[in-house]
């Protein structure tokens, strides 16, 4: 997509502090943290938000799922623990529509999220 943020980032047309990348996705910091550790894992395809995945991306997001965790163990985050965030829908609080999990950590994490 031309104009989203985040496929900008992952072409490499705008900055950011990657800290993965595989051929399916990418893995930065995000620009307003709200944890000690707090990365965005995103899947190369644009695809606006987890409505609007369609049962052939079921195998991507899996894949994701798989990378955020392994940025978790390289960020040392697998004994504290760590939080996966997917905001679906501008109620929920998505602000990008390119779909992310958020990978917060470092801090103690409080329930229910607010
Ligand atoms: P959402 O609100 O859609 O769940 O999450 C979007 C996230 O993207 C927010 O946490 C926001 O801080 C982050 N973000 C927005 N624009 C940029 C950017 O240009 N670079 C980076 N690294 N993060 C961004
Ligand atoms: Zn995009």
């Amino acid at each position: 997509m031309k104009h989203c943020i985040f496929c900008k980032i992952l072409r490499h047309e705008l900055p950011a502090q990657m800290v993965f990348e595989d051929d399916q996705t990418v893995a930065f910091r995000d620009i307003n943290p709200q944890a000690p550790t707090h990365i965005l894992v995103v899947p190369k395809r644009h695809i606006a938000s987890l409505h609007d995945c369609s049962p052939e991306e079921e195998v991507l997001l899996g894949h994701v799922l798989r990378v955020t965790r392994n940025v978790a163990e390289k960020e040392g985050l697998q004994e504290s623990g760590y939080r996966v965030i997917l905001n679906t829908g501008a109620g929920a609080g998505q602000s990008v529509f390119h779909i992310h999990f958020h990978l917060l950590g470092g801090r103690l994490m409080s329930w229910p999220p607010g």
